[in-house]
C-alpha cells in the first residue's frame, strides 16, 4: 500500500480557506481534502496560516492574518484574550455563537445519539453576554518581588501578567481580588511558588451573589498558618462591607486541583446568600453553584417546564447540588428526594429547604450510581427524575436504576453534549424517547454549552 503523507509540512506558511467550525471554535479548511484545524479561523476567511502539527489524517494550524474577514468576525474587548485561552469566541459575534453551539448540539445528536429527527431548538443567549460570573479562582505569583494575579497563558503555569480584567467576570470580583492581594502584598505575604513548592499564596476565590451582593472571599495557602490574618481580615472588611464571609483554605499537595480538603471561616459567615427567583440559596465555599444567574433562572425555568410536574407526583432530583432545582420542584410536587455526593453541599441543600419553609424535599449524601438502585430496591418509584450530572455524564448504573424505576419523564440537564448523547442513547433502547433539546449559553464567550433535554416513556403495544 502507498504510503499516505499530508499536503503540508510543518512550519509552512499556507493560504487557507475555512468552510467549517469545529465544536472547540477552531476554524476548519482542507487542503487536498486534509482539514487543518486552526484556533480563531472563522468559516468563509481566507487567511494565511502557519502549519504547526501535521498528524496522518489531519492538523493544527496557527492563524498568521485573515486576507478576507468574515462579517461575523468581531474586535475581542480582553486585552490578553489570545494568551489566556479561558474564553475561545470572542473574536465572532454572539449570534455565531449561539448558531455555532446550537449546530454542535444537533451534531452530536446525529453521530452519537443517531437520533436525527429530535428537535433541537435555538439557543437561548444573553441580553449582554458579558460580566455574567460569579465566581473566580485566580493563582497568584509574584514579579519583581511584587503578588500578581492573572489566569495561566494557555497550556502553561505561566501567570499572564497585564491581565487587567476578566470581562466575563462580575466587576465586584475582580476588584476584590485586586484588593486582596494590593493588601497581602503590601503586608508582605509571599506567593506560593509552584516549581520549588515553597512560599504561601496559591488562589484567591470569590464568589459574590448577584441578587445580594454579598461576597465570600476563600484565601488558599500552601501553609498552615494565614500570616498577618487579623491584618488582611481588618482591612478587608472595613473597606468593603459587602465582604460577608472570608475562608481560609489549605492546600499543601503539588496538585492542579485548586482547593484543598481543610476550609476554617476565619471571618463571618459560613456562606453567602443568592437568591433565584423567589427562591433564596445559602452556599458554602465547596458547594456548586451555577455560575450565571440570569442564564440558571431560563434553565430552570426551562428544566421545570419540561417537568410538567402535578400535585401528585413524587420526584428525583439526581446530583442536586445545594438543592437549588429540587427546591422549585419541591413547590409543584408532592414530594422530592435529592442525591448529591459532596457533604457540604446536601447540608446547604437542607438549610436551603428550611430557609424556604420547604417540608417536602428529603436530601442524601452519596453517589447517585450507588444511592438511586438502594432507592429503587426500597420501592421508591418517582413519576418524574430529574438529572444534571456533572461533565463526565451518568454512570450505567444510575441510568439502569432510573429505567427501572420507569418514570413517565425525565428531564436531563447537561454541561456537555457528548455525554449527554451517549446516555440518551442508553435511555432510548431503555424504552424513552427523547422528545425535545433545548440548548442554552450559560457560558458566553466560550466554547461551553448547557442542555435541557425532556424524554418521555415510549407507550408500550
Ligand atoms: N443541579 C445542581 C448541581 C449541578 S452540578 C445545580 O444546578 O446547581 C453537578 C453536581 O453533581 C455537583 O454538585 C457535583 O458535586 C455532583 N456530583 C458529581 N458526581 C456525583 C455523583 N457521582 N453522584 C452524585 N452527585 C455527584
Amino acid at each position: 500500500m502507498a504510503k499516505q503523507t499530508a499536503p503540508v509540512k510543518k512550519n509552512e506558511t499556507i493560504t487557507l480557506e475555512f468552510e467549517d467550525l469545529t465544536h472547540e471554535g477552531s476554524g476548519v479548511g482542507k487542503i487536498d481534502g486534509y482539514p487543518l484545524f486552526v484556533p480563531y479561523g472563522l468559516p468563509g476567511e481566507k487567511a494565511q496560516v502557519k502549519v504547526v502539527k501535521v498528524n496522518k489524517n489531519f492538523g493544527f494550524g496557527k492563524l498568521l492574518e485573515v486576507d478576507k474577514p468574515s462579517e461575523a468576525r468581531v474586535e475581542p474587548p480582553c486585552n490578553v484574550y489570545y494568551q489566556c485561552g479561558g474564553c475561545q469566541l470572542q473574536h465572532m459575534s454572539y449570534d455565531m455563537q449561539l448558531e455555532m453551539k446550537q449546530n454542535q448540539v444537533k451534531n452530536v445528536m446525529r453521530k452519537i445519539a443517531h437520533l436525527d429527527h429530535v428537535p433541537v431548538h435555538s439557543t437561548i443567549g444573553m441580553e449582554d453576554p458579558w460580566r455574567y460570573r460569579n465566581k473566580v479562582q485566580i493563582p497568584v505569583g509574584e514579579k519583581d518581588g511584587a503578588l500578581i494575579t492573572g489566569f495561566y497563558q494557555q497550556r502553561s503555569h505561566r501567570i499572564i501578567e497585564d491581565m487587567e480584567t476578566c470581562v466575563i467576570q462580575d466587576e465586584v470580583n475582580d476588584r476584590m481580588v485586586e484588593a486582596v492581594r494590593r493588601i497581602a502584598d503590601r503586608l508582605g505575604i509571599k506567593s506560593y511558588d509552584e516549581k520549588a513548592d515553597r512560599g504561601v499564596l496559591r488562589h484567591i476565590m470569590v464568589r459574590t451573589g448577584r441578587e445580594t451582593n454579598d461576597t465570600m472571599i476563600v484565601i488558599i495557602t500552601r501553609t498552615e498558618k494565614l500570616p498577618h490574618k487579623d491584618q488582611l481580615i481588618k482591612e478587608l472588611t472595613e473597606t468593603y462591607p459587602h465582604v460577608k464571609s472570608i475562608m481560609h483554605n489549605v492546600n499543601k499537595e503539588r496538585t492542579n486541583v485548586i482547593l484543598g480538603r481543610k476550609t476554617n471561616l476565619i471571618w463571618g459567615e459560613e456562606y453567602i446568600y443568592d437568591s433565584i427567583g423567589d427562591i433564596r440559596f445559602a452556599i458554602s465555599a465547596k458547594s456548586f453553584y451555577q455560575v450565571n444567574p440570569p442564564q440558571t433562572k431560563k434553565l430552570y425555568e426551562k428544566a421545570l417546564e419540561y417537568a410538567a410536574i402535578e400535585h401528585t407526583d413524587t420526584v428525583v432530583d439526581a446530583y442536586c447540588g445545594i438543592g437549588t432545582i429540587s427546591l422549585f420542584l419541591a413547590q409543584k410536587a408532592k414530594k422530592v428526594y435529592g442525591v448529591e455526593v459532596v457533604p457540604e453541599a446536601i447540608s446547604d441543600a437542607k438549610m436551603n429547604a428550611k430557609l424556604n419553609g420547604i417540608t417536602n424535599a428529603e436530601f442524601v449524601v452519596g453517589e447517585a450510581e450507588k444511592v438511586m438502585p438502594w432507592w429503587k430496591a426500597q420501592g421508591l418509584n418517582p413519576d418524574v427524575i430529574v438529572v444534571d450530572p456533572p461533565r463526565k455524564g451518568c454512570e450505567v448504573d444510575f441510568l439502569e436504576a432510573m429505567i427501572a424505576m420507569e418514570p413517565k419523564r425525565i428531564v436531563y440537564v447537561s454541561c456537555n453534549p457528548s455525554t449527554l448523547a451517549r446516555d440518551l442513547r442508553i435511555l432510548e433502547d431503555g424504552g424513552y424517547e427523547t422528545k425535545e433539546v433545548q440548548p442554552v449559553d450559560m457560558f458566553p464567550q466560550t466554547n461551553h454549552i448547557e442542555c435541557v433535554t425532556r424524554l418521555e416513556k415510549k407507550v408500550s403495544n
